[in-house]
């Protein structure tokens, strides 16, 4: 399966599971039927799309809505909130800490951000403005990413309930696990893990087709998580970008991050300096990955950064 190129699109992918994926490697999102109604897998990047995703969750399955699930806090999966605003929002507990110290003090029952650093900050991490600074000709690539007037002013509820390890839907003919690895991707991810029917809804833990954002990672931590999910009797993973992809992908994908680990490790061995590693690092094998060219040096030296730290 290819990105598709035009809209999103809403794909079934196991009996009453359908995954929204965002057109050309945008934020994806999914939705679960159950018998007391859908529960919704994050809620897009803004609110037109969140109305989008809503609509034809509604005309699919012609159930109401019961709950949102966060998988992380990152404003391309959480923005969407205030068209789901009748409904309670869970996540894991980092997840609104994360959204605390990042959007600060709440005037009400959300978040309006109309701040260009403080909207940064949330979609690609609270380290963005160190790691992109504004001298970096590079910056103005990132200030384009939210230039659209859909991103003026962007409205984010917070999670109304939280949990500290993991969480169980009991269905009648499923369980569905919310799992929790440890910092990954960013702080708070989770895994909607559908037992039965063998699918997990990854979040940005999984980029499929598209070479990831790793800014603000725990790199050790997302391998980590990975391995996890490898673990895990699974069909199908739906990643947080691309299209739905299969568990050897995910291992590829996997793979990839480790072969990008060595590669910064043996830079900071050899002494090599960030801006140097930043533009002599390269991943061959990845290189016609969406998003490599433009995101790449900064996962190197968010990479970098983090294993001088350790
Ligand atoms: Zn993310």
């Amino acid at each position: 399966m290819t990105d598709q190129k035009s809209g999103p699109r809403l794909v079934t992918i196991a009996a009453g599971v359908h995954a929204w994926i965002g057109a050309n490697g945008d934020s994806n999102a999914g939705a679960i039927e159950t018998p007391d109604g859908v529960i919704i897998v994050d809620t897009q990047q803004y609110q037109r799309l969140g109305s989008a995703l809503r609509e034809v969750v509604l005309t699919r399955t012609g159930k109401p809505l019961r709950n949102v699930v966060y998988t992380h806090c990152h404003l391309d999966h959480t923005a969407g909130s205030s068209v789901f605003a009748d409904l309670p929002i869970l996540a894991h507990e980092k997840t609104l800490a994360a959204m605390n110290a990042c959007l600060g003090v709440r005037d009400g029952e959300s978040w309006s951000i109309s701040d260009l650093a403080t909207k940064l900050g949330f979609l690609f991490g609270q380290n963005i403005l160190e790691l992109v600074p504004e001298a970096d000709p590079a910056r103005a690539w990132f200030v384009n990413r939210i230039g659209t007037p859909d991103y003026d002013t962007v409205v984010i509820r917070p999670p109304s309930e939280t949990f500290a390890d993991s969480f169980t839907f009991h269905l009648p003919d499923d369980t569905v696990h919310l799992r929790y690895f440890g910092p990954a991707h960013c702080d708070g991810d989770i895994v909607v893990h559908l037992e039965k029917r063998k699918v997990a809804f990854l979040g940005d833990l999984l980029f499929q087709n598209r070479f990831p954002w790793l800014g603000d990672c725990d790199l050790d931590g997302l391998i980590a998580a990975l391995g996890h999910v490898l673990a895990l009797d699974l069909s199908v993973v739906i990643p947080g970008h691309g299209p739905p992809a299969a568990l050897a992908d995910m291992a590829r994908f996997r793979e990839m991050l480790i072969e990008l680990r060595a590669a910064v490790a043996r830079a900071l061995k050899a002494g090599v300096s960030e801006d140097a590693a930043a533009r002599e690092i390269e991943l061959p094998r990845y290189a016609h990955l969406q998003r490599y060219k433009e995101w790449k040096p900064h996962d190197v030296r968010a990479a970098y950064r983090y294993l001088r730290g350790k």
